[in-house]
């Protein structure tokens, strides 16, 4: 089958939380909602189909939580996506 493999290349620390990952509370601290907990928002993700190659930016668009979005895809296309990198 088909594989849509991400990998996310650059990261910066959250700005919201100071790459706590949450409020910083000393009981019960919440979540950061900019980051959902993870400390880092992701700046610049590679994606590689097993069909075309590594695609180019203009094929994919991506934001800050490492959600990938695939441009100009035949949406009957069946394919995996395999994260490569943990985010
Ligand atoms: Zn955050």
């Amino acid at each position: 089958m088909r594989t849509i493999t991400i990998r996310y290349t650059a990261f910066r620390g959250c700005p919201n939380c100071e790459g706590r990952g949450d409020d910083g509370a000393s009981w019960r601290p919440a979540e950061c909602r900019r980051c959902k907990g993870s400390g880092r928002l992701v700046t610049d993700v590679e994606v590689e189909d097993s069909v075309m190659g590594v695609l180019s930016r203009s094929r994919y668009d991506f934001n800050a939580l490492g959600e990938v979005y695939l441009l100009d895809f035949d949406e009957d296309e069946e394919f995996e996506v395999v994260h490569a990198t943990p985010l």
